[in-house]
């Protein structure tokens, strides 16, 4: 008989100013003596340091290391330094999470994500994506054990990197009708509970569309809660099929590809408008919201040649390719990529 095994965080705490409670919420978590930061050098200043204070007032012992780049190496690194010690925060964008989550899993020990930014689902979800020689890859991890995410900070980050988490929850549109064509098809596990909950999250996300603006607290506060919401999604399935399909292998292979990437949620929110016409779907209404968002809808807006492009929708099947999506076994074809991608505008 095969057991269904779900793992959440324990704590979500959100709101302007939350980050200082973090010693407060750390005990809560039953966590004592010591604790290692892992945070980003510039992540240090914004969150980091508010971290560490907040810690050192409720008798923690904290300890603390940069990253620069979320790469197996890094992981090794936070994961030689956490012997002895209870927990890893992870104070920063995606990739320091991602370290961190990883970093936790792989010595048995637990991670506690303190996002400054809200830039892709990685914040809650059991996943990290970690680079090695051959490009970056997505890793199982356990979610962290909690998530402390102050709407303030958040707010003040680059706006980018907002509309960008946007694009990242936008893309469970498409992911969601590529998981039901994969269980139509292949009989693979579909779960309606996690489905539902990422569409959803994605349908209120797009509702607020109007009100995510630059610098606002509330509008952190509307993508954060959706970021969650979104990795929870991922939790109950127990893998990423609820927030990746198509969309994120095109933005896989941008990854490999272009010789400057965009963003992850931007190049996947631009990867749901294609992919949402290949499913037929109101491809027009998800390039509308992304617009509203001032999320890039285009080559020229992603900074990355047409030619590109082009090259990513061929070649996006083959990634990661027993996750059977809209583009199939055989992918697109350069004529149809090209129309494709003329058709939705996103090259003239
Ligand atoms: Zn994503």
């Amino acid at each position: 008989m095969d057991f269904n095994r779900v793992k959440l965080p324990r704590e979500i705490h959100s709101g302007p100013g939350v980050i200082k409670e973090t010693g407060s919420i750390c005990k809560d978590l039953k966590l004592s003596g010591r604790v290692l930061i892992a945070s980003g050098p510039r992540t240090m200043k914004v969150g980091g340091e508010k971290v560490i204070s907040s810690l050192q007032e409720h008798d923690f012992d904290v300890e603390t290391i940069i990253i620069d780049t979320p790469s197996t190496e890094a992981v090794e690194a936070v994961q030689d330094r956490m012997k002895n010690m209870s927990a890893v925060l992870g104070v920063g964008g995606g990739k320091v999470i991602d370290v961190a989550k990883m970093a936790a899993t792989q010595s048995g020990s637990h991670s506690v994500s303190v996002p400054t930014a809200a830039s892709h689902d990685g914040v809650s979800s059991p996943r990290a994506s970690i680079k090695n020689e051959g490009g970056s890859i997505s890793l199982k991890t356990e979610p962290p054990m909690g998530v402390i995410a102050d709407t303030q900070i958040i707010s003040q980050a680059p706006f980018r990197l907002m509309a960008s988490g946007c694009g990242d929850i936008i893309s469970n549109y498409t992911a969601v009708l590529d998981w039901k064509l994969a269980h139509r098809l292949l009989n693979e596990d579909f779960s309606d509970s996690a489905s539902a909950l990422s569409l959803v999250t994605a349908e209120m996300l797009i509702k607020s569309a109007g009100d995510i603006k630059e610098g606002l607290i509330e509008s952190a506060a509307i993508v954060v809660k959706a970021l969650i919401s979104s990795g929870m999604a991922i939790s109950i399935a127990g893998n990423s099929r609820p927030a990746s399909g198509a969309e994120h292998k095109f933005s896989h292979a941008l990854d490999i590809i272009a010789p400057k990437p965009a963003l992850h949620g931007e190049q996947c929110g631009v990867g749901t408008i294609m992919m949402m016409y290949l499913h037929g779907g109101d491809w027009e209404f998800i390039r509308e919201t992304l617009k509203t968002i001032k999320a890039p809808v285009n080559a020229r807006e992603l900074g990355i040649e047409p030619e590109y492009i082009i090259k990513a929708l061929t070649q996006a099947h083959t990634i990661r390719k027993e996750r059977y999506t809209i583009l199939g076994d055989r992918g697109l074809t350069e004529a149809a990529a090209t129309k494709l991608a003329r058709k939705t505008g996103v090259i003239d």
